[in-house]
This record gives structure tokens, sequence and C-alpha cells, in this order.
């Protein structure tokens, strides 16, 4: 319970844990916190006032085939319920994405190879011992 960010999941998965459930995915979106590929955005951020991209260039999910980082934006700013709720989509596909390349990854005999290449890409600082 409460597992967590995706270093936290994957940390997990490395030491044989194979459930989680937490709001992070879900609590996250609704604060405009959405997870990508390259690492998490703050959609508040002024930043994204006119970055008409997709929120995550490699995500196929309804917010990010249909919505750009400025409108969500917009919408969050605005304080429309649909902001809440593409964020929440967006968030609930990385995890998805996320749990799906680990399970093929442990099935293939990388998990731990694939997870070190996530984390950099996702900017997770990893300490070395
Ligand atoms: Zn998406």
């Amino acid at each position: 319970m409460g597992v967590g960010t995706p270093e936290n999941l994957l940390e997990s998965i490395g030491c044989g844990m194979d459930m989680f459930d937490c709001v992070l995915p879900t609590r996250n979106g609704r604060n405009a916190m959405l997870f990508t590929r390259e690492g998490s955005l703050n959609l508040r951020n002024a930043a994204y006032k006119k970055d008409f991209s997709q929120i995550d260039a490699h995500c196929e999910c309804y917010a990010c085939r249909k919505f750009t980082r400025s409108y969500l934006r917009h919408l969050f700013l605005a304080k429309e319920i649909l902001a809440l709720q593409l964020a929440t989509i967006h968030n609930l596909t990385f995890y998805l994405w996320l749990l799906r390349e680990a399970r093929t990854a442990i099935q293939e005999r990388r998990f731990y190879t694939w997870k070190s290449s996530v984390l950099e890409q996702l900017g997770v600082e990893i300490p070395t011992v």
C-alpha cells in the first residue's frame, strides 16, 4: 500500500513484489502533475503555456492523442473538471505501460538493465554503492 512513484515500483519489483495499491497516479494527476517517459511535468508551470506538444510523445492514451500540454494547462487553471479526468487517464496509462514493460523485461530476463535505463530516462538519480 502506498507504493508509489515509478522508481518505488521498480525497486519493489526488483525485490520480488508484484502487487501494488496507491493513489499517486490519480492524486498527482488531479494536481496537474503528469508522469511521462522523460520525467514528470507540472502543467501549472508557465513553461507549458505555449507548449503545443503532446503530453507524452510516446503515449497513445486519449488525453495525449487529443490534447496539448498547453490546452490541458488551460483546463487546470480554469478549474475545469476535464483537466482532472484527462490527467488521470494519462497517468494511469503511464503506470500500465511501465508495469507492462517491467513484466516483459522480467520474462526476457533483462529486468535490471531495463530498470536502469528507464530510471535514467525518467530522470531519477540512481545512487551508487
Ligand atoms: Zn497519455
